[in-house]
């Protein structure tokens, strides 16, 4: 058994511990909602700060990062954003991978997180020690790594992709003769391996919500639904990529649903994603696309834990107090920059979009 076989075994358990330590989001009546929401649009004002959120946060942050001038996106645009952004500071709400992609592009920018405990468990299966153990073994390939990764991850890698852009990157690599390392994402690199025919190893990490969607109950709500399409983020397991109308990143999925001619869509992503679906979409139905089947639990239910952590309390706080910085060593912040500007200038010259990961 190779080493990135054994590691969903070690790490899953450390995973799931994690996520069922979890603390839930305190809940806010109405009027504590609006109480929060405008002392932090104050606090922004004040201390020239600006909102960042990603797609899976809860709905009231998207909203009030768009009602501060601020952003909802993906992980790499939430940081393309921020670089260009003139405030001095970078409120980003989601999980710890993001704040650190966002102070790689931004290094002279304060990087305030709602709280530095929010993982992802592809951030997390993925240590650097092991995984520069498994690149090791294969001195012959090129090391290709998804987004949702540690900043010491970045750095040991040739190349950083995205959802959107994995395919082009990796047939290029191909066309000149390069074997491929994959990490950290299992069904990514599965789906990417499908579609282009690459020699790659996959690093055997996962996303603990896309992971969980499952294929027979998918069946049973398609034949509920006959005339639903759906779409699927590629960290999906195989056989449910397979029923897909659609594959595709967070942002592919919402242009995705908003051309779509069926008024239902069956959507296998997180569901903190309907928010701009919803405003994409209007008039459509959103249906989650099933978690769990008869004989099993969900540990997500189609929501990420971590994402689920940021609270209008804890930005509140955070931003108040400028605690939860995101600091980022410099000579692994340059050494990403690397592997990150491949991809830019790669995707720039083939008219690619650059962002999509989750
Ligand atoms: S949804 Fe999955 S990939 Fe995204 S942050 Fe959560 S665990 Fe990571």
């Amino acid at each position: 058994m190779s080493l990135a076989e054994k590691v969903p075994q070690a790490l899953q358990a450390k995973i799931e511990k994690i996520i069922d330590n979890v603390k839930p989001s305190p809940w806010l009546n109405e009027t504590q909602k609006i109480d929060y929401i405008a002392k932090i649009k104050a606090l922004l004002v004040e201390k020239s700060a600006v909102l960042i959120a990603h797609y899976y946060v809860d709905d009231d942050i998207q909203a009030l990062a768009e009602a501060t001038g601020g952003y909802v996106s993906d992980s790499l645009d939430m940081a393309n954003f921020g670089a260009k952004h003139k405030a001095d500071k970078l409120v980003v709400c989601g999980v710890r991978f993001m704040g650190e992609t966002a102070k790689i592009l931004s290094p002279e920018k304060i990087v305030i997180m709602p709280t530095l405990e929010a993982e992802c468990s592809l951030d997390l299966g993925c240590p650097i020690d092991e995984f520069s153990a498994f690149c090791d073994q294969h001195p012959d390939h090129i090391v290709v790594v998804y987004a949702n990764t540690s900043v010491e991850v970045k750095a040991r890698a040739d190349w950083i992709v995205t959802s959107s852009n994995a395919i082009p990157i990796v047939e290029n690599l191909m066309a000149e003769g390069k074997k491929i390392v994959w990490g950290p994402d299992r069904h990514l690199g599965q789906y990417i391996n499908n579609k282009t025919g690459a020699e790659m190893v996959l690093w055997q990490g996962y996303c603990v919500v896309h992971d969980e969607f499952k294929l027979n109950e998918l069946e049973l709500l398609m034949t509920r639904y006959p005339e639903a399409e759906v779409l699927v983020h590629p960290e999906s397991p195989e056989g449910v990529i397979a029923k897909a109308d659609f594959v595709g990143s967070t942002k592919q999925i919402i242009a995705a649903g908003q051309r779509s001619e069926s008024e239902t869509l069956i959507i296998a992503t997180d569901h903190g994603l309907f928010y701009k679906m919803n405003q994409a979409a209007p008039n459509k139905r959103l249906i989650p696309a099933p978690t769990g089947d008869k004989s099993a639990t969900c540990k997500s239910c189609a929501h990420c834990p971590w994402m689920a952590m940021n609270t209008l309390i804890n930005l509140y706080e955070a931003l108040r107090d400028q605690t939860n910085v995101i600091e980022v060593d410099e000579v692994m912040r340059q050494r990403a920059l690397v592997p990150l500007n491949r991809m830019l200038t790669f995707s720039r010259a083939h008219g690619i979009l650059t962002a999509g990961d989750a």
